[in-house]
């Protein structure tokens, strides 16, 4: 098979049907062998009843649907493990990520890359949002070893070799734009302009972006509990020289009672600092906790009959089949 689209859905009953016009229009006469795998994550509206409907409608539409929301990266693993295409495509659901570039990003791949990335500008998106990626893009550049990109989401088009170098990281917490940028490989970048979305609203809130900035600075290295290492040290350093600064100060010009607000300084300075180093700790321990228990990043709930394990079995050993 030439390309396979994986879509992560969650609540999108009303982008579907747009979605399938917009990729049957971007495709038909120019990619001949194509499927698209709607992976439904837990959407609590008609979204598994339009992915049903639509994969009736159209044999190259096919779904997935997992038991309850386990948000977009496993649902995005779930869709690149059931992809059989030498080529494969991540797209969202809400036509944000617009099909029509999705010739361009074929070409580039044929003519020898692994990975085409699409970036976006931020045009229309709101001052803090776009204000916090900045501040998140910042930091991640030094805390982190592999570089990140600003305006480089999920969509991009990946060849075999890279999706099955994203299917061998196994880590539990996945965290989709440094795993992409992790494995390497050549990679081109086209860029595009930001589209509102086509329906419904975003999944995102404040707090989920910021949880998703943490999650990001803490899976690829241990650079932030270096930082506390040497934040601590020199918090130490510069504490020794208080010491002896009030030692000698007491000693020559006897005691002076007073020292209040320096005290409260330096309890709640160093209170919230051991704070924040604890959450940091806590961080990894809890990613680790994670990874320990092994469980599975998703489970499927149903699967258009493409996905069914028997017909996977036909697929894979077509000569057994024969045989029996
Ligand atoms: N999505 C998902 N699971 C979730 C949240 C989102 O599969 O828990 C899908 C969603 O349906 C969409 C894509 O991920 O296709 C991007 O989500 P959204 O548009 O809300 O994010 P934004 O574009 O605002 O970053
Ligand atoms: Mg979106």
């Amino acid at each position: 098979m030439y390309l396979s689209m994986v879509v992560p859905c969650f609540n999108e009953e009303h982008g579907l049907q747009r979605l399938h016009d917009a990729l049957v229009a971007a495709l038909s006469g120019r990619v001949r062998d194509y499927e698209v795998i709607l992976v439904d994550d837990g959407s609590t509206d008609r979204t598994l009843r339009e992915a049903r409907r639509l994969a009736a409608l159209n044999p190259r539409f096919r779904y997935v649907s997992l038991s309850r929301n386990f948000g977009k990266e496993s649902a995005m693993l779930c869709g690149l493990r059931h992809a059989r295409g030498r080529r494969v495509a991540l797209l969202d659901a809400d036509l944000q990520h617009p099909p029509e570039l999705l010739r361009r990003m074929l070409v580039l791949l044929d003519s020898g890359y692994d990975q085409v990335v699409a970036r976006r500008n931020r045009d229309g998106e709101r001052r803090c949002r776009s204000t916090l990626s900045k501040v998140f893009y910042c930091a991640a550049g030094r805390l982190i070893d592999v570089r990140l990109q600003d305006g480089v989401g999920d969509f991009r088009v990946l060849s075999r070799r890279a999706v099955d170098a994203v299917l061998s990281l196994p880590e539990y917490h996945r965290f989709s734009k440094g795993l992409f940028a992790w494995i390497g490989f050549d990679t081109a970048y086209v860029s595009f302009r930001n589209a509102p979305r086509a329906a419904g609203g975003s999944k995102w809130s404040f707090g989920a972006l910021v949880n998703y900035g943490i999650d990001g600075l803490t899976s690829f290295n241990n650079r932030p509990l270096r930082m506390s290492i040497y934040l601590g040290v020199l918090v130490a350093v510069l504490a020794g020289a208080y010491v002896l600064f009030v030692v000698v100060n007491t000693v020559v010009d006897g005691v002076h009672v007073p020292g209040y607000a320096t005290l409260l300084a330096g309890i709640v300075g160093l209170g919230g600092l051991q704070l924040l180093f604890l959450g940091v700790l806590g961080e990894y321990l809890g990613k680790s906790y994670f990874e320990a228990k092994r469980r599975p990043h998703y489970l499927v709930k149903e699967t258009s009959p493409e996905f069914h394990p028997q017909a996977r079995e036909r697929r894979l050993h077509p000569a057994a089949e024969l045989a029996s």
